[in-house]
């Protein structure tokens, strides 16, 4: 018998968001995130029904720290993608949500216009914070958007801990916004995460931080260069704009669909979505043994025990993990 959530049967949500039923595609989203048992054999069943029917959109990552101006980026260049024709989905990744309540979509004032318009769907994804949690609730949300029949995709994360490099997993494009500082643009950067960056954009360069903004650009610039060339082939452009002003908004959209040609032209596209996909198969399956080894009673008591012996203090941490997990395995080999 196939499980069912408040009675109704994965088929139900499978139909509810191929037919972009929006109520229905947020309750399946709500699943595809849930820890619980019984959702998850739930989810996997909307999913593979609704696999043939994903793939078709350009994901697209955005990351920057907190007051960078994510947001009033995402409501103005939003409004562009969605003149362009396509049907938007935002997802905001935020691994502050579950903690406190200053979360990135606690103000309800964020991309008030764009989410009031025609086919934009904008949700919140409170993460668990691990690496493999995040990427798994965003990649497979990403999933259920496309086979509703979203094709462009704006995940956004705060520069913060691991959901980056997460999200940097999971879309086509990573682009890092960041502000002009006084000079010192380069210092407290992680290196990091211009490596992941395809791009960079310096924001808020209106007013009196126009000029800034531009000596930004070019020590952004500079510094790209010194990084190497990326496997895409496409070197990494560092642009300004002003959402507020809508400047420069419009010359980002043409470079992430330059990028788009580009990487489709020279087969990268598809090779990096491949890429992608072993390497969060193999993150799952990381995840899978180490749940199941650490859940493990016997291993638990072991643990447990070693941690609180005072008097282990010269015991052989590789050989003795080594012998941990072979017992584990010896013991559950039937
Ligand atoms: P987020 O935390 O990265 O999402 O940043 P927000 O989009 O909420 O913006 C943080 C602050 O910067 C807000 O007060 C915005 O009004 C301001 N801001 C955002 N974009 C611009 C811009 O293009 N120019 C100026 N001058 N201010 C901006």
């Amino acid at each position: 018998m196939s499980p069912t959530i408040n009675n109704q049967s994965p088929k139900y949500y499978i139909d509810g968001v191929l037919q972009n039923d929006i109520a229905i595609l947020s309750r399946a989203i709500t699943l595809v995130e849930s820890t619980n048992e019984t959702h998850k054999l739930v989810a996997k069943q909307i999913l593979e029904g609704v696999l043939s029917k994903t793939g078709n959109s350009f994901r697209l990552g955005i990351t920057g720290v907190p007051g960078v101006g994510k947001s009033t980026f995402i409501e103005s260049f939003g409004k562009i993608v969605v003149e362009k024709g396509h049907k938007l989905a935002v997802l905001a990744v935020d691994p502050s949500s579950n903690k406190s309540k200053g979360s990135i979509l606690g103000d309800k004032t964020r991309m008030e216009e764009l989410s009031a318009m025609q086919n934009v769907y904008i949700r919140p994804s409170p993460s668990s914070g691990s690496l493999g949690g995040i990427a798994k609730a965003t990649y497979e949300t990403t999933l259920l958007c496309e086979a509703a029949g979203f094709d462009f995709i704006i995940v956004e994360t705060v520069g913060v801990g691991q959901s980056e490099v997460a999200v940097s997993k999971i879309t086509d494009f990573f682009l890092l916004l960041m502000l002009a500082g006084a000079g010192d643009e380069l210092q407290g950067i992680k290196r990091g995460i211009m490596e992941m960056a395809d791009s960079i954009v310096i924001t808020k360069a209106d007013g009196k931080n126009l000029e800034k903004a531009k000596a930004a650009k070019m020590e952004f610039a500079q510094a790209m260069h010194y990084l190497q060339l990326p496997e895409s082939g496409f070197v990494p452009k560092v642009e300004v704009c002003s959402a507020i002003e809508n400047k420069g908004i419009k010359e980002i959209y043409d470079l992430i669909i330059n990028y788009k040609a580009y990487t489709i032209a020279n087969d990268y596209f598809d090779k990096k979505r491949k890429d992608q996909q072993f390497e969060l198969l193999l993150g799952a399956i990381d995840d899978r043994l180490k749940a199941v080894f650490y859940d493990d009673k016997k291993i638990r008591k072991i643990l447990s025990e070693i941690k609180s012996n005072q008097n282990n203090k010269n015991l052989l941490p590789f050989g003795l993990g080594i012998d941990l997990v072979n017992e584990f395995l010896f013991r559950n080999s039937g």
